[in-house]
């Protein structure tokens, strides 16, 4: 059986190792649910922060100037 004892709150994933984000704090004390994941989710999801924070101001950045520059 490759089934894990720990179930990851982010994929669904049975897992051996799970992680808590420590980040998170503050949302998990709000939701009450504590929030594991396993080594993958907690690795993306540190990335993501990053990627998603960077993506998302560059749309804005590039749509801002061409609705300026068009009117
Ligand atoms: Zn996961």
């Amino acid at each position: 059986m490759s089934e894990g004892t720990y179930l990851c709150d982010t994929c669904g994933r049975r897992v051996n190792t799970v992680r808590r984000d420590v980040v998170d704090r503050d949302y998990n004390a709000l939701s009450k649910a504590p929030l594991w994941n396993c080594e993958a989710c907690y690795q993306r999801k540190r990335q993501g922060r990053t990627d998603t924070a960077k993506v998302v101001a560059n749309s804005a950045v590039g749509g801002l100037s061409e609705t300026a520059g068009n009117s």
